[in-house]
């Protein structure tokens, strides 16, 4: 293991300022670098302690959207009473995650930054990875798939997404706001992370240095209604096999707006924009539904140990609307 220099940043400026240092890298919770950093696979020359930031705020905007601080545990947010009513759906996805320990921890801009990986990547003992070391290549794709993505995937890396918050901030048209030496940013969370192409080895458009300071999620009518669902080996403790994030207005039986995204499927949070065509603006049917749930895995490419996926996500996508539409039926008329 190397030495490494911890520094705590005093203000928003100090953290970009200290981050300038090349091998420089911000530090939330620590709960994934400190995991990759301890096998070896992240190698910083300084921590830059953004946990204690002034940016943990969950807070109204003057529009009716919500700005969530970078640095808000992913306990505060899920728990939170207004991200629990008008963003239901986020609500559920981050309590669905981890641990309650992990997610005392862990930060909304650390969440987002998680690796996208898998246990090839996670362990040095596995030669080839894209990811890790470029040009090595995958012992995934003719390995233990069974984890790993259906859609978007490159012949370089077949891994997916972990987190279960960004694919609900997907349905919820959110953008997430960075500020670095070059000034401020804002960035649509479908445009966040990257899929593999050939340059695995980067997961977002995070540009070096730069600092998530906030998540904003502008005020919808679909948001209310939401819901997510997530799959996995366990009942708790264990990432998504295939998770579904939906989000619907329903007005007089039909569907006026909706969202639909699904996670544990690709290399991000993985947006069905024509399975949301089909349903949009239509009375929600068992057949439009089984046709949406079709259009969401359009594509896909099973490996050898994950063709369950394909099946699994069709199903999961028409369960998710299903119960929303339910839901969304059962409590019109409820007040704010
Ligand atoms: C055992 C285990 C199980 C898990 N299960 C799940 C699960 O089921 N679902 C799920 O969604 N997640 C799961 N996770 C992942 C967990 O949610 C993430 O590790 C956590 O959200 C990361 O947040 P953090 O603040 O600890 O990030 P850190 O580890 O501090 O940082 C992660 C990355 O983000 C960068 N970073 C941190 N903050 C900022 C910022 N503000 N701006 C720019 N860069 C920043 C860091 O430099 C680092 O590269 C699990 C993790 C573990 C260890
Ligand atoms: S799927 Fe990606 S992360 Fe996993 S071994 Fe292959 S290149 Fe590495």
């Amino acid at each position: 293991m190397q030495s490494i220099f911890y520094e705590r940043a005093r203000d928003v400026n100090h953290a970009i300022e200290l981050a300038r240092e090349p091998g420089a890298k911000f530090i939330g919770g620590g709960t994934n670098l400190l995991d990759l950093y301890k096998s070896g696979i992240e190698k910083p020359v300084r921590l830059v302690d953004v946990s204690r930031l002034a940016l943990s705020a969950i807070e109204e905007l003057p529009d009716g959207g919500l700005r969530i601080g970078a640095m808000a545990s992913n306990t505060a947010v899920g728990t939170d009473p207004l991200v629990r009513r008008r963003y239901r759906v986020l609500s559920e996805a981050l309590l669905n995650g981890a641990t309650t320990q992990l997610r005392n921890m862990a930060t909304v801009g650390g969440n987002l930054l998680q690796r996208t990986r898998c246990y090839y990547f996670t362990d040095p003992a596995f030669a080839r990875c894209n990811k890790r070391d470029p040009g090595s290549g995958c012992d995934a794709i003719d390995g233990h798939n069974r984890i790993h993505a259906i859609l978007g995937a490159s012949p370089q890396c077949i891994a997916t997404h972990p987190s279960d918050m960004a694919v609900a901030l997907a349905a919820l048209d959110a953008v997430v706001h960075l500020q670095g030496a070059d000034g401020e940013r804002q960035v649509p969370l479908v445009d966040f992370h990257r899929l593999p192409e050939d340059r695995p080895d980067v997961d977002t458009v995070v540009k070096p240095g730069e600092l998530i300071t906030a998540v904003e999620l502008p005020l919808t009518p679909f948001a209310r209604n939401s819901h997510y669902l997530k799959v996995r080996d366990r009942a708790s403790y264990a990432f998504a096999l295939v998770s579904v994030a939906v989000a619907v207005d329903l007005d007089g039986g039909k569907l006026r707006d909706l969202r639909i995204a699904l996670g544990g499927v690709a290399h991000k949070p993985w947006r069905v924009p024509d399975a949301e065509a089909i349903l949009r603006g239509q009375a929600p049917s068992a057949e439009l539904l089984a046709r949406a749930g079709e259009a969401a895995v359009a594509g896909a490419q099973a490996y050898a140990h994950n063709g369950f996926k394909v099946e699994l996500a069709r199903r999961a996508v028409v369960r998710a609307l299903q119960t929303v539409i339910r839901k969304a039926g059962a409590e019109k008329g409820t007040a704010a």
